[in-house]
């Protein structure tokens, strides 16, 4: 029996290279007709390069990347006043973070699948489910059954929409524009990222190659959206670094979207489909942990489906559900939370806000990465 995989994000690439690995066979269909570089870096934590060392990808990522070995959080002019050493974790897992760009991912991703496992130009528009498998039809009027499914199409996921009942998403209200400079950091800079937060607005950047920076910043609006030819302007109270970053990407290559996430659902499976990564689970991107969580799914549920065999993919989809879903929706909350603390507005709160943070021991910021660290034992 064969595997239908809806989506070639990281989540869906990922899923069908761990399957692969168990010798259990899965394509995907995927809707655009090439899979294009997406202009912006990621940050793969640890539990997601412990999945990447597991499928025997941790060093081509690392080499494809830069090392990220602590996560600061700073005021606008850069100081300090929150920050997470990962070497603590480096020496428990045997892995490093790592910041890489999404397009130099995906090309290592592709290359471990045989071509004729991903199939492009497939845009699924709709979904019904027969007797015994599921009929999948396409935007250019062809359509398949499958007789075991995977949602891997993300936030606005077809395969959620069409077969189950709940799906809401919320918008946080924040702009975010992402960009990849050709940039060299400050030595000090170099393995670290750096999250300055102002008044509602942040900016994050990394060293993601030795000449290219990834950049991403975030602002609250209500009605009316910011262009990106606000963004210097929004920016001018931060350090010099941060704007000199801003104005060394040139305006078109830099990516503009809106911050959106899903209201944590109750089911992600249901007979023989299944969600996984944002499908299931999309987050606001405030812990940088989205795709890390999909990687984690792919992990999970590529073991679940070893351990109890294709003949009772249901049985594979309730374990990998009971696995996944408490962490992944604690990703979700406390991101949104986050997202909302992060963006505060007021001097006098954002003043303790940061005095608060500046007396957190680093023994307690370690233990809330611990939690996100650890995978599940199947
Ligand atoms: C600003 C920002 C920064 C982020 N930074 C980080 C970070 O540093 N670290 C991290 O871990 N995460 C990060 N994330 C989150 C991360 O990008 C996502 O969680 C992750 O990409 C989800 O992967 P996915 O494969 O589940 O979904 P997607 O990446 O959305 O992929 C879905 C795929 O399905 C395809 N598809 C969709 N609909 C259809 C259809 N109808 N038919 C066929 N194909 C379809 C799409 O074309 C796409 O290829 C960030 C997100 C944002 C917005």
């Amino acid at each position: 029996m064969n595997i239908d995989i809806i989506g070639a994000g990281i989540g869906g690439l990922t899923t069908a290279i761990a399957l692969q690995k168990k010798g259990i066979r899965a394509k995907i269909l995927e809707q655009a007709n090439e899979i294009k570089p997406v202009g912006a870096g990621i940050i793969l934590a640890n539990n997601a390069m412990q999945v990447y060392d597991h499928l025997g990808l941790r060093k081509e990522i690392e080499d494809g990347g830069n090392l990220v070995s602590s996560m600061n959080i700073t005021d606008a002019s850069l100081s300090r006043i929150s920050s997470i050493d990962l070497t603590y974790f480096e020496k428990k897992h045997g892995v490093k973070n790592v910041a890489i760009h999404r397009g130099e991912l995906q090309k290592i991703l592709v290359q471990q699948l045989d071509k004729s496992k991903v199939e492009l130009g497939n845009e699924l528009i709709k979904v019904e489910k027969l007797d015994s498998a599921y009929q999948l039809k396409f935007s250019d009027g062809s359509s398949t059954t499958s007789a075991v499914l995977l949602g891997a199409d993300g936030l606005n996921s077809k395969v959620r929409e069409y077969l189950f009942s709940e799906t809401k998403i919320r918008s946080a209200y924040q702009m975010c524009w992402r960009g990849v400079t050709n940039f060299t950091l400050p030595k000090n800079y170099r393995n670290e990222l750096n999250e300055a937060w102002g008044k509602g607005d942040r900016i994050g950047f990394v060293q993601i190659s030795s000449e290219k920076v990834y950049w991403y910043a975030l602002k609250t609006f209500r009605q009316d959206q910011y262009s990106v030819d606000d963004l210097a302007m929004l920016f001018q109270n931060y350090h010099p670094i941060v704007k000199e970053i801003i104005r060394s990407t040139p305006v078109g290559a830099i990516h503009t979207a809106t911050i959106s996430d899903l209201e944590p659902i109750k089911h992600w499976h249901q007979d023989n489909v299944c969600l996984i990564g944002d499908a299931a689970h999309a987050t606001t991107p405030n812990m940088g942990q989205g795709a890390c969580q999909a990687i984690e799914d792919a992990f999970v549920l590529s073991e679940c489906l070893a351990k109890y065999g294709l003949d009772h993919p249901a049985q594979a989809f309730s374990e990998y559900q009971r696995l996944r879903m408490p962490k992944a929706h604690q990703v979700v909350n406390t991101s949104w939370t986050l997202g909302k603390v992060a963006h505060w507005k007021s001097s006098l709160a954002i003043q303790l806000r940061n005095q608060l943070m500046r007396m957190v021991p680093p023994s307690i910021n370690r233990k809330q990465s611990e939690k996100i660290f650890q995978l599940a034992s199947v």
